[in-house]
């Protein structure tokens, strides 16, 4: 498996349950890809996917049943809309139906939990391994590093990371491989996908704000400027020292595409003025701020799943994740696809 992230967790558990030797290989030095949360001065924000909608999944199964609870919370605000003209409005009654999960703690605890239910069932984990490339040699696939040394040998390789760097990935593997003409196709529908950048702001006050009756403002439109943004210390007690308010604010794909490479102070600035409106001078001056920078935040449509991978073309190299699925771009629908990927390379080997 190359990537923590929850799709190749989700693969990792389904081919452990069928009995496969499973070995999970991962850059950082923890799981959980794009559900990640941070610490800052004492204060947990949550940094990439804000919440867990996971309906009737098997996810929503494995977090109730199989996982401590202990730290499971609904989070039970609304989320109101906000129009261009900075104007709160009431919820989406749809949108504001389902339930939306969160942890205590943040909700890196999910791949941190299932990463300790795997290994408790046998599966190996190695942290802090890039895969740079994938070939093939006496039957087998080898994994490289980035000093191409070899990492591991298997029959078959999930690569559950998002479609642009699978692409480059299996680009840079083509050559050492089976068929590597027909590879470059593949790589070719891969790309068909994009992924948005996303700019996450956060933001540290040294005062409580006034009980409102939301949690979290959802833009109306996707274009503006402000996409997203949290009041994360009404998810939950224990996100910040007592006294502090913590905010994150999401920025639109435009605003985030624009000011990408943009200095922190700018993007910080910029994301204050879009505030301002709404919650008035008091919130101009943050005791801290911190911008995280998501190049592959979120896929911008979907390829289907067997015309990613086919099966005359490598079948024993099986994409999956978010790009893999329609209206991606969510954990549970990830974790889906994680799950097709294990049942698809298991007929496969
Ligand atoms: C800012 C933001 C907000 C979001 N909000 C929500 C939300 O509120 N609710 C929701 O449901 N979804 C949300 N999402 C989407 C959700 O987080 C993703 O759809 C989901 O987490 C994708 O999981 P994945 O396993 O497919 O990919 P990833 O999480 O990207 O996992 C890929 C993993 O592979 C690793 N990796 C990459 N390349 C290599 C390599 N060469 N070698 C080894 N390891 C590698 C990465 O480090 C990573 O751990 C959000 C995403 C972002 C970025």
């Amino acid at each position: 498996m190359v990537g923590a992230g929850i799709s190749g967790l989700a693969a990792a558990k389904k081919l452990a349950e069928l009995g496969y030797s499973v070995s999970v290989i991962e850059m950082e030095t923890f799981p959980g890809g794009r559900i990640s949360s941070c610490e800052i001065e004492g204060c947990i924000l949550d940094d990439g996917a804000q919440y867990f909608k996971p309906e009737s999944s098997t996810l929503l199964d494995l977090m109730l049943n199989e996982l401590d609870t202990s730290e499971l919370i609904k989070i039970d605000k609304t989320v109101n809309l906000i129009n261009n003209a900075h104007q709160i409005l009431p919820p989406d009654p749809d949108y504001s139906a389902e339930t939306r999960y969160s942890y205590l703690n943040g909700n890196s605890t999910l791949p941190s939990l299932i990463t300790e239910y795997l290994k408790a069932r046998g599966v190996n984990f190695l942290f802090g391994t890039t895969v740079s490339c994938i070939q093939h040699s006496e039957g087998l696939f080898e994994l490289l590093d980035m000093q191409i040394s070899s990492i591991i040998k298997a029959d078959g390789v999930v690569v559950s990371i998002p479609l642009p760097q699978a692409a480059n990935l299996l680009s840079a593997s083509a050559i050492h491989l089976p068929a590597s003409m027909d590879v470059l196709d593949r790589v070719k529908t891969l790309r068909q996908i994009e992924y948005r950048q996303c700019l996450t702001v956060m933001l540290g006050y040294p005062f409580m704000v006034p009980m409102l009756n939301y949690y979290a403002l959802l833009a109306e439109d996707k274009s503006y400027s402000l996409l997203w943004l949290a009041i994360e210390t009404m998810k939950s007690s224990h996100r910040a020292p007592e006294g502090v308010t913590t905010m994150l604010a999401q920025m639109g794909p435009r605003f985030s595409k624009y000011s990408f490479l943009e200095s922190d102070e700018l993007v910080v600035g910029r994301t204050l003025l879009e505030l301002e409106p709404m919650f008035g001078y008091t919130f101009n001056k943050p005791m801290w701020a911190s911008v995280k920078r998501w190049r592959d935040s979120q896929p911008m449509g979907y390829v289907r799943f067997a015309e990613a991978n086919p099966e005359e073309i490598l079948p024993e190299v099986v994409v999956c994740g978010d790009g893999l699925i329609k209206g991606g771009g969510k954990v549970h629908l990830a974790w889906e696809s994680g799950i097709e990927a294990a049942n698809t390379i298991s007929t496969r080997i």
